[in-house]
C-alpha cells in the first residue's frame, strides 16, 4: 500500500509538472513576441499622426465630408499596415508554439515530431483572420471616434480646423479612450494649466492610453497565438492518425498566480472537454479555447483517456524517459494492486 501511495503521489507529481511546463511554454513564446506586437499599434499611430494632412482633414470637416475625412486620417492605409504586421507575427507565435509543444505533448503524438508542418494554410489562415479581427476592432473604433469628435465639433461650434486638430489627436482611441483624454485636458485647465499646457499633457496622457491598449492587445493576443500553435499541433495529430478526435479530451489551465481572473477563469480550472467541445467560462460563456478575456493567461492541454499519465511526460532528455519508463511499470504493477483493493487507477484523472 505504501508503495501504491508512493507511485500516486509521483504520478500527481507529474500531472502538476506537465501543466505547469504547459503554461509557461506558452507564455515564454508569447512574451518574446509581445514588445513588436506592442510597437506594431504604437508605430502605426505616430506614423499615420504624423502623415495627416491638416489642410485637407479641415477641407472635409468643413464640407461636412464624412469619408472624406476618414481618407484625411489615412484610416486605410493604417487598416492595410496593422493586418499585414499583426498577420506576420501571429504567424511567428504559431509556428514556434507548434514547434515547441512537439516536445511536450502526450507521447501518442511522437509521430508529429520534426514534422511540425509550419506552412500549413490553415495556420496562415487562422493567422489572417485573427489579424483582420482585431484591426477590424481598431478601425470601427477609429471610425466611432471620428463620428464622435466632428458632432462634438459641430454641437460646441468649433472651427473645422481645431476639429481637425482633435480628430488627429484622437488617432488609435476609442471613444471612451478619447473621452478620458478630453476629461483630462478639461481637468488640466480647470487646474490652470494654459491651453498649450493642457493639451501638452494630454498629449502624453493619450500616449500611455495607446500604449495600454497596445499592451493589452498584445498580451491578449500572443497567448492566443501560443494556444492556437498547440491546438494546430493536434489537428495535425489528428490528421496523421495519432489522436482519435472522439477518444480524446482537452483540459483547461489556468496560470496559478495573483493575475488570474477570479470570475471568468478561476472557476474553470481542471475543466474537461472534448477536442470539439466548447468550455464553459466563470461568466457563462461558451469558449472553445483560451483566451477567455482580454489579458487572459490560462491554457490548454490534451488528454488522451486510458493512457498512464506517465505517459504524458515531455520528453526532452533520455534520463527522464528511462526514469518515466521505470515509473510507468511501477504505475502499471501499482495499478494492477490497486485494482485489487478496489481503489482508483493512478492513470485516471479526478
Ligand atoms: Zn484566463
Amino acid at each position: 500500500m505504501e508503495r501504491l501511495q508512493r507511485v500516486l503521489k509521483q504520478a500527481e507529481r507529474f500531472r502538476a509538472n506537465r501543466e505547469r511546463r504547459s503554461w509557461q511554454t506558452t507564455h515564454r513564446i508569447a512574451d518574446r513576441h509581445v514588445p513588436r506586437v506592442v510597437s506594431t499599434l504604437i508605430l502605426e499611430i505616430r506614423n499615420t499622426r504624423r502623415d495627416v494632412n491638416l489642410a485637407a482633414l479641415t477641407r472635409a470637416v468643413a464640407s461636412g465630408n464624412v469619408k472624406g475625412v476618414e481618407d484625411a486620417l489615412l484610416i486605410e492605409r493604417m487598416d492595410a499596415n496593422l493586418k499585414r504586421n499583426y498577420s506576420r507575427q501571429i504567424r511567428g507565435v504559431l509556428n514556434e508554439a507548434g514547434a515547441a509543444n512537439v516536445r511536450l505533448q502526450p507521447r501518442a503524438l511522437a509521430g508529429v515530431f520534426g514534422r511540425f508542418d509550419l506552412t500549413n494554410p490553415r495556420a496562415v489562415q487562422w493567422a489572417n483572420e485573427k489579424a483582420a479581427t482585431l484591426v477590424r476592432e481598431v478601425t470601427e473604433g477609429q471610425k466611432a471616434t471620428i463620428r464622435r469628435v466632428i458632432a462634438q465639433g459641430i454641437d460646441q461650434g468649433v472651427p473645422a480646423r481645431s476639429t481637425g486638430r482633435r480628430l488627429r489627436s484622437a488617432i488609435g482611441l476609442t471613444v471612451r479612450q478619447w473621452e478620458s483624454v478630453q476629461n483630462f485636458q478639461q481637468k488640466r485647465l480647470i487646474a490652470g494649466d494654459s491651453i498649450a499646457q493642457a493639451e501638452l499633457r494630454a498629449e502624453k496622457f493619450a500616449a500611455k492610453v495607446h500604449r495600454r491598449r497596445a499592451e493589452v492587445i498584445a498580451r491578449t493576443e500572443t497567448i492566443d497565438a501560443s494556444v492556437q500553435g498547440r491546438l494546430e499541433l493536434w489537428d495535425q495529430a489528428e490528421e496523421r492518425g495519432l489522436i482519435e478526435g472522439d477518444a480524446t479530451q482537452r483540459k483547461w489551465i489556468v496560470t496559478p498566480d495573483d493575475r488570474l481572473d477570479s470570475i471568468i477563469c478561476a472557476p474553470m480550472s481542471g475543466q474537461i472537454r472534448g477536442l470539439r467541445e466548447p468550455f464553459l467560462t466563470g461568466d457563462g460563456r461558451l469558449v472553445m479555447r483560451p483566451t477567455a478575456h482580454p489579458n487572459c493567461r490560462c491554457d490548454v492541454i490534451l488528454i488522451i483517456p486510458g493512457t498512464s499519465v506517465f505517459e504524458d511526460v515531455p520528453e526532452p532528455e533520455g534520463r527522464r524517459r528511462s526514469r518515466a519508463a521505470g515509473l510507468a511499470a511501477a504505475a502499471a504493477a501499482a495499478a494492477l494492486a490497486s485494482r485489487d483493493a478496489g481503489g482508483p487507477a493512478p492513470g485516471e484523472e479526478s
